[in-house]
């Protein structure tokens, strides 16, 4: 395909060259390696001189299709995928620092990549500082001559908070920092982070990418020198994506659009169903206009996202009975996902953390978290409504 389309348009027409059968939609190739056509053709293949498919903890047709549709809905140069969020976060840090660098982060962030920061970095030496959402400035503090990596999420993971990517991006390029974004709550349909200066951009393909709660998967997508170093580490360490869900994951990005279109109406109503309810103390969206950050939401996001956050009046125990009232909606970890799901952080993901650490990252006792599927908000409101009542 050479000419440029609309994202909707090559998310369904990115495709791998048909084969001789001329199927009409990709097939999976579910396999291991790859052969060669005599000695010649395997030297060549393994100096690298021949852009090939050898051995499928490398490259397979099927992850290459999926990483070739992301880097079109990023605007990236090249990607890797990898077998879950997990795995692209780790890979990406670990392929770039060296024992002594520092990482500066945004203090609310995915719950395993906090624990990677402090449970694990140290033991190779890389340490971490993080700045407050609503102080990008107090970067400037931060930096040290060993800083390489500056990081976020937006929104973030479970308050919902918006940061200004553009103002990251000046930030990074003012330090020389490598800026890597987290875009899993936005999905490359609402925000790309590449055109507001981020140089690499992560997701877990596991939520809205799928979108159907079926399959574990990441990707780390951008500029094509820190790519290749990305690929050098995981090729030999072995995070891979395995086919089958590459195969699985490229067919949902055909649909990503119309589905974060309905996530996204689906949130905003419940968000203002919520907003006018006397049994709830706040609500946090960050399309609704009482969002501290609407305006910088507005300016980088096409809509709000499938996350909505709010408290109920009471604290833990109006939160309980709230939970154990629920019938339709899942209790449950995961988030875009087709079914709606409700979880409560201060007893379950975020339980861990201390009463301050949790009010630190926004999160209270009566603090719920809903992922709004694709049900018919009719019914989504009204589990919500015989619960709280
Ligand atoms: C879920 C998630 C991850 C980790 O992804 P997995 O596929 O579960 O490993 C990373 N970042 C964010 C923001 C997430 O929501």
């Amino acid at each position: 395909m050479g000419k440029k389309h609309k994202f909707e348009t090559e998310a369904i027409r990115t495709q791998l060259e048909r084969s001789q059968f001329l199927e009409h939609s990709s097939p999976l190739y579910l396999t291991s390696s790859f052969v060669f056509e005599d000695a010649e053709d395997m030297r060549a293949s393994f100096a690298e001189e021949k852009d090939r498919n050898v051995y499928s903890r490398y490259s397979n047709p099927n992850s290459s299709e999926f990483i070739e549709k992301v880097c079109k809905m990023e605007g990236a140069e090249a990607g890797f995928a990898f077998a879950s969020g997990m795995a692209a976060v780790f890979s990406t840090f670990a392929a770039l620092l060296q024992s002594g660098d520092h990482i500066i982060s945004a203090r609310s962030v995915f719950g395993s990549t906090h624990s990677l920061f402090t449970n694990f970095f140290p033991k190779w030496n890389i340490t971490h500082s993080y700045f407050k959402i609503d102080a990008l400035d107090e970067i400037d503090q931060l930096v040290t001559p060993k800083t390489k990596i500056l990081y976020a999420e937006s929104p973030t993971n479970p308050g919902v908070d918006v940061l200004d990517l553009e103002e990251l991006g000046k930030m990074a390029k003012k330090h020389n920092l490598i800026l890597i974004i987290d875009n899993c709550f936005a999905s490359p349909y609402l925000q790309q982070p590449i055109k507001l200066g981020a140089d690499l951009v992560i997701h877990s393909g596991t939520k809205l990418m799928d979108g159907q709660g079926r399959v574990l998967a990441g990707i780390t997508v951008g500029k094509a020198d820190l790519i290749d170093k990305v690929y050098r580490f995981s090729r030999i360490t072995g995070p891979s994506l395995s086919p089958f869900n590459a195969w699985i994951l490229s067919k949902s990005l055909e649909t990503l659009a119309v589905r974060v279109d309905r996530h996204c109406e689906n949130a905003l109503k419940l968000a203002q169903f919520l907003e006018q309810h006397e049994k709830v103390n706040w609500v946090k969206y960050p399309f609704l206009k009482s969002h501290p950050k609407y305006k910088v939401a507005k300016k980088q996001m096409k809509a709000g996202g499938c996350v909505v956050a709010f408290e109920v009046k009471g604290g833990l125990d109006a939160g309980r009975k709230f939970f154990d009232a629920i019938q339709l909606l899942s209790l449950s970890a995961n988030l875009g996902d087709s079914r709606s799901i409700i979880t409560h952080p201060a007893s379950t993901t975020h339980s861990k953390l201390s009463i301050a650490e949790r009010a630190a990252v926004g999160i209270t006792d009566g603090s719920v978290r809903i992922s709004v599927g694709l049900e018919h908000i009719e019914d989504i409101i009204a589990d919500i409504s015989q619960a709280l009542g």
